[in-house]
């Protein structure tokens, strides 16, 4: 509500004034506005659908179902797999297939509305139903194939080690994580875009250059068809320590100049040089880690089991199911915490940039990028300390020492400065 409040406001902060023109930033409101509602009801809709689930013994009748799948299925299954019709890890991954089913299908409007009806309706959708689709199916594939090891190796640490699985499961949680950082460029990305490496080129010099400058270990140099989906502008990096790539969205050098994009690069390889990812994994980790010690404490937990539905069972997954639920007070304050961290990282890594001798520019390309993606331009203080990774851009600005008298944006950069 206080959000919503300064989403009403009829004019953009001081410090946007000349460079934000009235027209835009009346778009931005709306589309802030639309968004803000939207969420309201995701929330609200979501949060009937769990009600409901519980009142219902949803869970223990979609764990029963499971049990006779398993049962239909138990004797076609190859016999190496040493799969019994009462198996808990087998059953438990069914389960998790029926209730994947289940919410694809009923997120599906919701989803649907969001990309043809809000995204749409300010310009930004640029997926068609057929994309959509195959975005739907490749997803579910994706999280079958990786899901399956994972959520199958977790149970089967549990069973053996009983409530001291803490250390196990987190050590196959972390080398999960390892592989997908390194296979995410080359085999995940390709599969829902087009990635090709960057054309040789003034820009291209322009990053290798500064990633020499910096010892940045660049090896691949990508730009992804980004447009294809959304019209949202983006740059990221990925790899392992010693191998990076960088990944440009074509809405990015659409939008900016040569110089800028390199700036977003010097921002971006600010994170990097001051080890903000280490960081972020780090406390992530601790973080998992004192989930499964919280959860070590429920898992034996009978009565939790009983009172939602389970009375002569205590499936593994259903309790940390069930756990998820308990824990979301926690989660609160984790939220917090992880943002005041990001939007700490976020003011060093432009102070990298700005050291860089790229002030000028950073400052125009977070201007022109807050225009193009239509960024709601102004937060409600309290709102955006819990809820925002990145500071608001009038904060960054002025943090970068940028004088909104210059009007520097409204010179037309050309891609040729
Ligand atoms: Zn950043």
């Amino acid at each position: 509500m206080r959000q919503y409040r300064v989403l009403g406001k009829p004019t953009p902060p001081e410090s946007l004034k000349y460079d934000i023109d009235q027209e835009t930033f009346k778009k931005s409101q709306q589309y802030s506005k639309a968004k803000a509602k939207f969420s309201i009801f995701t929330e609200t809709y979501s949060l009937l659908q769990n009600c409901l689930i519980f009142k219902y013994d949803f869970l223990p009748f979609l764990w029963s179902k499971a049990g006779a799948g398993l049962k239909a299925i138990a004797p076609f299954l190859p016999k190496f797999l040493g799969i019994s019709p009462g198996g808990q890890i087998a059953q438990s991954l069914i389960f998790l297939f029926y209730l994947q089913i289940i919410q694809v299908v009923v997120s599906f409007p919701v989803s649907y509305y969001q990309n043809f009806v809000l995204e749409e309706k300010f310009g930004f959708n640029k997926l068609t139903i057929k994309l959509f689709i195959a975005d739907t199916l490749k997803a579910l594939l994706l999280s079958a194939v990786f899901g399956t090891p994972l959520i199958g190796g977790f149970l089967q640490i549990v069973t053996y080690f009983g409530d001291s699985f803490v250390l196990y499961a987190w050590l196959l949680v972390f080398s999960f994580q390892l592989i997908l950082q390194t296979i995410f460029p080359t085999i995940i990305q390709p599969l829902f875009n087009k990635v090709e490496p960057l054309e040789q080129g003034d820009l291209r010099t322009s990053i290798e250059e500064l990633a020499k400058k910096n010892q940045f270990p660049l090896t691949k140099l990508y730009v992804i068809d980004g447009s294809k989906r959304s019209g949202h502008s983006n740059a990221y990096f990925m790899g392992l320590p010693w191998s990076k790539q960088i990944v440009l969205y074509d809405t990015l050098i659409k939008t900016a100049s040569i110089k800028e994009t390199t700036a977003v690069l010097a921002h971006e390889i600010g994170h990097w040089a001051l080890s903000h990812n280490l960081k972020m994994i780090i406390t992530q980790n601790i973080y998992i880690i004192s989930v499964f010690g919280m959860f070590s404490l429920f898992v034996n937990n009978g009565a939790l089991f009983q009172s939602f539905g389970f009375h002569h069972t205590k499936p593994i997954l259903i309790g940390f199911l069930l756990f998820n639920d308990i824990l979301k007070p926690f989660d609160c304050f984790f939220t917090f915490y992880n943002n005041i961290l990001s939007r700490k990282h976020e003011y060093e890594a432009d102070n990298y940039a700005l050291k860089q001798g790229y002030a000028k520019e950073l400052a125009r390309s977070l201007i022109k990028l807050q225009i193009e993606n239509l960024s709601s331009m102004d937060a409600d203080w309290l709102y955006s300390a819990y809820h925002y990774s990145h500071p608001i851009l009038s904060e960054r600005l002025s943090a970068i020492g940028y004088q909104p008298e210059e009007k520097v944006v409204k010179e037309k950069a050309t891609k040729s400065d």
